[in-house]
């Protein structure tokens, strides 16, 4: 089937999952053309990803080949027959994909989506294409932020649009890049039952040998494609060189995922408790990795105080954190009872860390 008619079948609800897969960014035409052969011939992949134009964070990284890339993009097209979908980030990158008619899909960064003024220009730039656009989320775990960039570029008259979860900026780091919080593109599946969420393991897991198990639980979660990082020598990529896979890589890990079939009684959704279940999961995976941070923080205060000659206890500064959160619990609608018995809880094994990182100091003569 022709990759834009497949494209026009999946956004109306049909057809197996949306699989696109490519390097974060495309970097040479050799570069370009030998990875899509070799995703080609994995025959699992409809659309090829890359980036021309690359939003860093820092400056000084690699920002892409620019315009001049579109034309290795044709001709990874004319060999391979595979789709393919780039990132736009400003209305000019719109006119050069628009005009050039190679491009079959577009996305909009993390970063792009974090500002309403750039998702507004581009929506305006998009206005009376047809180009199906994917938008990815914000990089806080913000859903207004999201919802908001798909309304504005369903205002502008994209019928085609789809959803990429790619996971939100941890405020500590965990075992993944970005912190997936699943209860939020399911809750963005609520909002918007008629658009498609797909995942982007890659940026979720920032580290190929996670990709996989990020990928199947969005299976599990019924998401409905994925856009995976891939590179023909991901250890010399000029961006994002961790998370990408090998095309090999990316051809095992197809052959190993399970996906769900929808079934008659369960028309591409989980059932509503399922849902709910798997919001409850993905909390309490981040309450644990939370307490794992603040048991981290009173290792460090242990080394301290011990350095220090500090006793581990300090009455007046634990009646306040009690009094605190009590008050903070109250204000979100918690009984105080029951955060003053968490709050107990977490101060008794707090103790215990400090009292164990003390003594292994003390024996070893590094404090008094
Ligand atoms: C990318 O897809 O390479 C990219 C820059 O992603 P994000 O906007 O999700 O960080
Ligand atoms: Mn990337």
């Amino acid at each position: 089937m022709e990759v834009r008619e497949f494209i026009a079948d999946w956004f109306a609800g049909t057809g197996d999952p949306l699989i696109i897969a490519g390097p974060c960014s495309a970097e040479s035409e050799a570069q370009v053309v030998a990875t899509a052969k070799d995703l080609a011939a994995t025959g699992r992949v409809h659309l090829f990803r890359s980036g021309i134009w690359k939003p860093r964070s820092r400056p000084g990284s690699f920002s892409g080949a620019g315009t001049r890339a579109l034309q290795w993009l044709a001709k990874v097209k004319s060999e391979t027959g595979l789709g393919i979908v780039t990132e736009v980030a400003s209305p000019l990158h719109v006119e050069a994909v628009v005009k050039d008619n190679i491009t079959d899909m577009v996305w909009l960064g993390a970063r792009t989506v974090s500002n309403p003024f750039s998702v507004e220009d581009i929506a305006a730039a998009l206005s009376g294409t047809a180009i199906p656009v994917l938008v990815k989320n914000p990089l806080s775990p913000d859903i207004d932020l999201w919802t908001g960039a798909i309304e504005r570029i369903q205002a502008a008259g994209v019928k085609m649009v789809a959803a990429v979860h790619r996971g939100f900026s941890p405020f500590e780091r965990t075992v993944y890049r970005n912190m997936p919080k699943w209860e939020i593109p399911i809750e963005l599946r609520r909002r918007f039952p008629d658009i498609p969420v797909i995942c982007d393991p890659s940026h979720i897991a920032g580290d190929a040998a996670l990709v996989p198990e990020v990928a199947q639980k969005a299976f599990d979660l019924n998401m409905r494609g994925l856009m995976v990082e891939v590179h023909i020598n991901p250890s010399a990529a000029l961006s994002d060189a961790g998370q990408q896979l090998t095309p090999a890589g990316f051809a095992a890990m197809m052959e190993k995922l399970i996906v769900r079939k929808p079934t008659t009684d369960d028309p591409g959704f989980l059932n509503q408790l399922e849902e709910l279940r798997h919001q409850i999961d993905s909390i309490d995976y981040q309450i644990v990795e939370l307490i794992a941070a603040r048991m981290g923080v009173s290792v460090r205060m242990g080394e301290y105080k011990c350095r220090n000659n500090v006793t581990v206890l300090q009455m007046e500064r634990w009646l306040e954190i009690l009094r605190t959160r009590m008050a903070h619990g109250k204000a979100n609608g918690l009984e105080p009872s029951f955060v003053e018995m968490l709050m107990k809880l977490l101060h008794q094994e707090s103790i215990r860390k400090q009292t164990e990182v003390m003594n292994n100091l003390k024996s070893n003569g590094e404090c008094g």
